[in-house]
């Protein structure tokens, strides 16, 4: 019997719906890093946006 490594545990990222290795995600996060990293850069521009006006 060969031996065979535990499957890789994945979560589904709860923003882009695709499943994951949990090194895509931060600790307690359902979003992959793909999508925080596009969240706060939205944020840093929403927060951009309010500072100009
Ligand atoms: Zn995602």
């Amino acid at each position: 019997m060969p031996f065979e490594s535990p499957p890789p545990e994945a979560r589904l990222c709860s923003s882009c719906g695709d499943l994951q290795s949990l090194n895509f995600f931060a600790l307690d996060n359902d979003e992959c890093r793909r999508c925080e990293a596009s969240n706060q850069q939205k944020q840093v521009v929403l927060q951009a946006d309010e500072a100009v006006e």
